[in-house]
């Protein structure tokens, strides 16, 4: 069983996804366990901080090093194994066949989730990997952890219903896209499906599909 924990400050954002659909399905099957850790708990003094200005200047506050390091030891004694992940904008894009690898590894993950001008630097001492889901800045870590743990955890051995459809998806291969798809009816607000789809032509079917499996617009 996979074993993914996620340190956060705002482990509310995350449960509505983790107990949702494939996500859910896969705990019931055992094929994952999630483990929330939040930050908070690690804060220092009795206002529990956990956040502080940057040295040398600057807007906004940074995560501190001392709750980031005990939050991932805790993470990291449950779960020796676990590579840590730091949710970063500077880190390696995501990509659907680095999914499949996570996916197929034995080890668990730690995603760590930054918040507000992002964290000590002196946590990367601890991290094994840096990883962005895009060229834009969001407000947290907990959008992109979701992204990724989302894409690994489908990926998994019995969680999707039909196994063969990862293996049809888009960049399954690493490029190709995902065909357009309809279902019923057939005409809907003057909107037709393509005559093909419905002419039980197995090989014009495999053909158009392929020709129509390119980027939107
Ligand atoms: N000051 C940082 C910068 O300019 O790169 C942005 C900090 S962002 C507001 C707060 C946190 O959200 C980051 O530390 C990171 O954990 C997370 N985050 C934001 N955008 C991200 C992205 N594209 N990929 C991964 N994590 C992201």
């Amino acid at each position: 069983m996979k074993k993914i924990q996620i340190i956060s400050l705002f482990p509310e954002m995350l449960t509505g996804v983790l107990n949702s659909s494939m996500m859910w399905k896969a705990q019931q099957e055992r094929a994952v366990e999630f483990k929330i850790i939040q930050l908070r708990d690690f804060g220092l003094g009795p206002r529990k901080q956990v956040d502080d200005t940057p040295y040398g200047g600057g807007d906004g506050m940074l995560l501190k090093a001392e709750p980031l390091f005990a939050a991932i030891e805790q993470a990291k004694a449950y779960d020796s194994t676990a590579k840590v992940v730091l949710m970063t904008p500077r880190g390696r894009r995501w990509l659907q066949a680095t999914a499949k690898q996570w996916a197929d590894a034995e080890n668990g993950y730690i995603f760590v989730c930054g918040r507000y001008e992002g964290y000590d630097e002196r946590i990367v001492t601890l991290v094994d990997e840096q990883v962005s889901v895009g060229d834009y800045v969001l407000t947290g870590g907990e959008l992109p952890a979701m992204t990724i743990i989302d894409s690994i955890v489908r990926l998994l051995p019995g969680v999707l219903g039909g196994e063969m459809s990862a293996e049809i998806e888009s960049f399954a291969d690493g490029e190709t896209l995902e065909f357009p798809q309809y279902t019923r009816p057939e005409e809907f607000r003057g909107l037709k499906v393509p005559e093909v789809l419905l002419s039980g032509n197995h090989a014009a079917i495999a053909k158009w599909r392929q020709d129509n499996s390119h980027k939107a617009d």
